[in-house]
């Protein structure tokens, strides 16, 4: 049944932030933009300086506009920081990060939502204005913040992944907003239409869990699990980089690409791992799942683009 689509997609992604904008530029050089669409994690949102800032967001989208600091791996590329040196001071806040010109983002879309129009049209019109093809979509219009309980206190998960530097143990994540929060429109329409849906390698509770979390995107995806492949952002049982490790065992779930296989063995029918797990495949095929292994470390843009056709071949 492909009636009263409205919203078509060859290919839907689910996003977080740094991890998957490795591979969301590997698939945007060898495919038309124009044939993808993003679910973007909105769980780091946050309100500063009076300002809405969307971390994932604006990760993806600076990554598709072709002036992300590939360095960095967020914000625009040659930066200045003046603006935020003054807010600093003004707000007493010295541990958040944002350049001049990702102020300007922030304020564009701060203005939009000020004016009446939803985080989806505030997103449209940003990656309109920058020239971006693809779809990018939040997964949600409504505040949804994660928070992580730890010892010393419970705090936004960017103050705990800034400030903190994921350090303090973590006793329990809280999804704040969650219970009102209802998916775009258009994210079911890609999950029916898409040829395949690709998991990026993101932090499965705090990037994907949160998408996941979402009323009725879940099911969706159940659904839909033929078409859908993800790849394993933890290697050799630790993440490259951010706390996804820490958080899985936090939820008593194994760190590792089969911990990951297991957290998404509802919604997935294949799952790509890393060449270095090679052992670990055949507990994962276990599962019911194919488990596929590739050189999945996005080092520089050959790596990118290897992983994203390795993805686009699988036979399904
Ligand atoms: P965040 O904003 O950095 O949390 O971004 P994400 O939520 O997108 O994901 C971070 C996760 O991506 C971490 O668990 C990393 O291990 C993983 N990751 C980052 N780079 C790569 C890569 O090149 N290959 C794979 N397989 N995983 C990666």
């Amino acid at each position: 049944m492909r009636g009263n689509i409205i919203n078509r997609t060859k290919y839907l992604l689910l996003a977080g932030g740094v991890g998957a904008a490795k591979f969301v530029k590997g698939i945007a050089s060898v495919v038309d933009q124009e044939d993808i669409a993003i679910v973007v994690n909105t769980g780091d949102d946050i309100d500063l300086f009076g300002l809405k800032i969307c971390p994932d967001l604006d990760i993806i989208t600076y990554t598709l506009a072709g002036v992300v600091d590939d360095q960095k791996g967020w914000g625009f590329q040659d930066e200045s920081f003046n603006c935020l040196n003054i807010l600093s001071k003004y707000y007493g806040i010295g541990w958040f990060n944002a350049g001049d010109k990702d102020l300007a983002t922030h304020i564009f879309r701060t203005d939009l939502i000020a004016k009446g129009f939803n985080k989806y049209e505030a997103t449209q019109a940003i990656t309109q204005k920058l020239g971006i093809k693809a779809r990018i979509v939040p997964m949600c219009n409504e505040e949804f913040q994660t928070y992580i309980q730890t010892p010393s206190g419970t705090m936004h998960f960017e103050e705990y992944f800034i400030k903190e530097r994921c350090e303090p143990r973590v006793i329990k994540i809280e999804f704040r907003g969650n219970k009102n929060a209802r998916p775009i429109k258009a994210i079911f329409d890609y999950i029916k239409s898409a040829e395949r849906i690709i998991i990026c390698p993101s932090n499965p509770i705090v990037s994907i869990g949160t998408i996941l979390s979402v009323l009725g995107i879940k099911e969706a995806l159940k659904n839909a699990h033929k078409k859908v492949i993800a790849i394993s952002p933890i290697i050799k049982g630790a993440t490259l980089k951010g706390p996804a490790d820490k958080l899985m065992e936090a939820l008593g779930h194994e760190a590792s690409c089969v911990g990951v296989a297991k957290y998404y063995q509802d919604i997935i029918s294949h799952f790509v791992i890393d060449s270095e797990d090679y052992d670990r495949k055949i507990e994962i095929d276990n599962l019911g799942i194919q488990a596929h292994c590739f050189d999945t470390i996005m080092k520089d843009q050959k790596k990118k683009e290897d992983l994203a056709r390795f993805v686009l071949d699988l036979e399904l």
